[in-house]
C-alpha cells in the first residue's frame, strides 16, 4: 500500500506536530485530558513506518486491549498493516515469554498457563490448608500481598516487615509454597508476566541484546499509571544506545495508585532519560467549555499537583452546562437517567454515544434495572466476565488440562465436574505420579494405568480411561478442538442438570465454541496453547463492542482513555465517591478527585452528575448526602435540578423519623 503521509499529519497542531514527527531519542509527551495524547502516539506508529521503520520494530504498550485494539484499528487504517506488538503490558509480554520462558530454566515451558485470579485463589487456598496457622486468613488477602509485592519488585517479606504483620513466617512460607506449586504446574500469574520478562532481560545480557536490536521503538501511552514493575520494566527494554521511548500521561489523570502505579515516574522521566524532549499539548479537543471549567475547578483542590488548565480547542456551539441532578432515591436516579437517554435517542443520538459511569460495580444493578423497565438496550462492562463464568471456566478446564498436564487446579475442577473421584483420590494419583516421575494427569493417561496405580477401585479407572479419551482428542485446529471437548464431556446436557435456567449457560458455550472458530480463522497457525493464553489476557473491559448500539454501563476505572458524547455519573455522594475506605487518607481523596476528574473529562457534548438523597447501602444507612466534590464545582457552570418522584421504595422507617 502507498503510504500517505499528508494522510498521517493532517490534523495535528502544532505541537502534536512535532511529537509525531519526532524520530530519534527520548520524548514525554505530558498533557490534559483530550488533548490528543493517544492520537500523538498512533500517528507517530503511522508515521515511523512510513518513514520505512519495520513495523515489527516498533513496541507500543499501553493498559486496556480495547485501548491496544483501538490504536492498532488506527494505524491500520492510515498504513494499512496492523503492526504486531501494539498491545498491553500483560499482552506483549505474554508473547516475549512464549519465546524465552525455558531461558529461566526454571522448568517452565512455552506452553505455560496463565492462571488468572480465580485459580490463583483455588492455589492459595490449598497452600494455605497445609499452613494450620493461617487457616483462617482469606486467599484474596495473600493473593494481593503477592501480587503488591511483585508490581513494587519487593519480597512479600519486605513488605510484611514494613507493615507489621501477624504470622509473618507462615506466610511467608504459603507465599514461598504459592511459587513452587505455579512453577510445577507450568504456570504464571499476572504479574508474573511482567516480573519474568523483566528477570530475563535483566539476568540474561545476551536476550537484552536481541530485544534491544530487535525493538528500535518503544511507546507507552497512560504512562502516569505505571507500577514500579513496569517502570523498571521499560527501563530494561529501551536501547541505551538510542533511548527511542516516547511516553504519553497526565499526572491527573493517575487513577490506579491503589494497584501500584506511581506518577512520579512521568515526573522523573527527564532524569531517568537525560536530554529528553518534553512537549506539552495545551488545548482540548474533546469537551465542550462548561465541562473543561466544572473538571478543572475540581482538579484545582488537588494540592499535590502541577497547575494546569484545561482550553477548549474551538468554542463549542451552544455549549451545555454540567447538570447537577439531586434524585429522591436510588430509584429516581435510573429513571431520570432512562427518561434522558430516552429523550437524547429521540433527538437522533445513538445509543452508542452515552454512558453511565458508576464507583462500584454493585450500583450498576439498580441502573440497569430502570434502562430494563424503560426498553433501553445496554451493555455492562466489568461484571462478571464472560471467561469467569462457571460452564466456561469448566470447558477452559479441560482445553489447559490438554495443553498443560501439570495444570493441577485444571485437573481438580475436571475431576470435580465430572465426579466419582474425590480429592483425597487426587492426592492418591499425585503421589503415585510422584513416585513414576510424571504428572497426575499423565499417569492416567498411561495406557497400563491399571498396573501402575496398583490399588483397587472401578472408579479411579474409569475415570483413567476418561482422561485418556480427553487426552486423545485433537488440539488443532482451535475451534475443533474446542467444539470436540464440548461434546465429549456432554457439556449440553451438564447445562440443564444446573439450578437455574439453561439457556444463557448453552448461549455461552455457543458463544464459546464460535469464538475459538473466529480465532482459528485469524490466527491460522496458532495452537490451543496461545488461544488460552491469549483468553487469560482478556480484561472485563474488552468486553465491550463499540460497533453494538448500545449504551454503555461500567465503573469510572474502566472508562480511562475513552470517550462519549453524552455523560451520566450516577452516585456522587459520600460514601461512594469519594468511595467509604478512602475518607481517612488525604491521598487517597486526592486520587477519588482525579477519579471523578477523568469521569467528567470523558463527556464531549454533556455531563450529568447525579446524588440521591436517599439510597440503600451495604451500610443499612438510608439517608446520603452528596460529595463533598461538588461543592468544588463552579457554579456559573452548573445547572442544578431536583427529581423526586413520590418514590415506593422509600421505607417506612424513614417515613416515622420524619413525623
Ligand atoms: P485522555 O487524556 O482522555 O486519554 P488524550 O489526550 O489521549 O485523552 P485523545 O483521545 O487522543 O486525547 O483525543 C481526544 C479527542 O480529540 C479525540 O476525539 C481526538 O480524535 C480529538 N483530537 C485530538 N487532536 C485533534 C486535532 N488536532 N484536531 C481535531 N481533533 C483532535
Ligand atoms: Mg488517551
Amino acid at each position: 500500500m502507498n503510504i500517505s503521509t499528508d494522510d498521517i499529519l493532517k490534523n495535528l497542531t502544532e505541537d502534536q506536530l512535532s511529537a509525531v514527527t519526532h524520530l530519534d531519542g527520548p520524548m514525554l509527551v505530558v498533557a490534559g485530558a483530550g488533548s490528543g495524547k493517544t492520537r500523538v502516539v498512533t500517528r507517530r506508529i503511522a508515521y515511523l513506518i512510513s518513514q520505512r521503520i519495520w513495523p515489527s520494530q516498533i513496541l507500543a504498550m499501553t493498559f486496556t486491549n480495547r485501548a491496544a485494539r483501538e490504536m492498532q484499528e488506527r494505524i491500520g487504517r492510515l498504513v494499512g498493516e496492523v503492526p504486531r506488538n501494539v498491545g498491553t503490558f500483560h499482552s506483549c509480554c505474554a508473547r516475549f515469554l512464549r519465546q524465552y520462558i525455558e531461558v529461566l530454566g526454571d522448568g517452565r515451558t512455552k506452553d505455560y498457563i496463565i492462571f488468572d485470579t480465580d485459580d490463583q485463589k483455588a492455589l492459595l487456598k490449598q497452600c494455605l490448608n497445609d499452613h494450620p496457622v493461617t487457616a483462617g486468613l482469606s486467599p484474596g488477602i495473600i493473593a494481593e500481598l503477592i501480587s503488591r509485592a511483585k508490581s513494587a519488585c519487593l519480597t512479600p517479606q519486605e513488605i510484611m516487615t514494613k507493615e507489621a504483620w501477624d504470622n509473618a513466617e507462615a506466610i511467608l512460607e504459603v507465599c514461598q509454597a504459592y511459587e513452587n506449586r505455579l512453577r510445577a504446574q507450568n504456570a504464571v500469574d499476572f504479574d508474573d508476566l511482567l516480573l519474568l520478562v523483566a528477570r530475563l532481560l535483566r539476568e540474561r545480557p545476551a536476550i537484552r541484546e536481541i530485544i534491544h536490536n530487535h525493538f528500535r521503538y518503544l511507546l507507552v501511552d497512560e504512562y502516569q499509571d505505571t507500577n514500579h514493575l513496569q517502570y523498571e520494566l521499560l527501563k530494561l527494554l529501551v536501547n541505551p544506545a538510542t533511548n527511542n521511548i516516547h511516553a504519553t500521561g497526565d499526572p491527573d489523570q493517575c487513577i490506579y495508585s491503589w494497584r501500584g502505579a506511581d506518577y512520579s515516574n512521568i515526573m522523573n522521566f527527564e532524569k531517568d532519560f537525560p536530554n529528553a524532549v518534553i512537549i506539552r499539548l495545551e488545548k482540548n479537543f474533546r469537551s465542550s467549555e462548561h465541562i473543561l471549567n466544572a473538571a478543572s475547578s475540581l482538579i484545582s483542590n488537588n494540592l499535590n499537583r502541577i497547575d494546569k488548565t484545561l482550553i477548549p480547542a474551538a468554542p463549542t456551539e451552544n455549549p451545555q452546562k454540567v447538570r447537577l441532578v439531586t434524585v429522591g432515591s436510588d430509584r429516581d436516579e435510573g429513571l431520570w437517567i432512562a427518561r434522558r437517554i430516552r429523550t437524547l435517542y429521540l433527538n437522533g443520538n445513538p445509543y452508542r454515544t452515552m454512558a453511565v459511569f458508576y464507583r462500584t460495580n454493585r450500583q450498576s444493578r439498580a441502573l440497569e434495572e430502570a434502562l430494563v423497565r424503560a426498553g433501553i438496550p445496554y451493555q455492562i462492562i466489568g461484571g462478571l466476565r464472560f471467561y469467569a463464568r462457571r460452564e466456561i471456566k469448566d470447558l477452559l478446564a479441560f482445553l489447559r488440562l490438554k495443553v498443560n498436564p501439570a495444570d493441577r487446579i485444571s485437573l481438580e475442577r475436571v475431576a470435580a465436574y465430572r465426579g466419582g473421584v474425590g480429592p483425597k483420590t487426587l492426592a492418591a494419583i499425585e503421589q503415585c505420579a510422584r513416585e513414576h516421575g510424571m504428572e497426575s494427569f499423565t499417569l492416567l493417561c498411561q495406557p497400563d494405568f491399571a498396573q501402575r496405580w496398583k490399588k483397587k477401585g472401578a472408579k479411579v479407572l474409569d475415570f483413567a480411561n476418561w482422561c485418556r479419551q480427553l487426552n486423545d482428542l485433537p488440539c488443532t485446529p482451535v475451534g475443533h478442538a474446542v467444539a470436540a471437548v464440548h461434546d465429549f464431556a456432554d457439556f449440553t446436557h451438564h447445562a440443564y442438570d444446573r439450578e437455574g435456567p439453561p439457556e444463557a449457560r448453552l448461549e455461552n458455550l455457543q458463544e464459546m465454541i464460535t469464538n475459538a472458530i473466529l480465532y482459528e480463522r485469524e490466527h491460522e497457525e496458532a495452537g490451543l496453547n496461545e488461544f488460552l493464553q491469549d483468553i487469560a489476557l482478556v480484561a472485563d473491559v474488552d468486553a465491550h463492542d463499540p460497533d453494538r448500539d448500545t449504551v454503555v454501563l461500567m465503573t469510572l476505572h474502566c472508562a480511562k482513555g475513552l470517550e462519549f458524547p453524552y455523560v451520566f455519573i450516577a452516585g456522587v455522594e459520600e460514601d461512594y465517591l469519594p468511595h467509604a475506605n478512602t475518607v481517612a487518607d488525604p491521598d487517597q481523596i486526592e486520587e477519588e478527585r482525579r477519579l471523578f476528574f477523568v469521569g467528567i473529562t470523558r463527556g464531549r457534548e454533556e455531563v450529568a452528575l447525579l446524588n440521591a438523597r436517599a439510597r440503600a447501602s451495604w451500610d443499612g444507612g438510608w439517608e446520603r448526602q452528596p460529595s463533598r466534590f461538588i461543592r468544588e464545582l463552579p457554579m456559573e457552570d452548573i445547572v442544578r435540578t431536583n427529581f423526586n418522584l413520590n418514590n415506593p421504595t422509600m421505607p417506612r422507617r424513614q417515613t416515622f423519623r420524619r413525623w
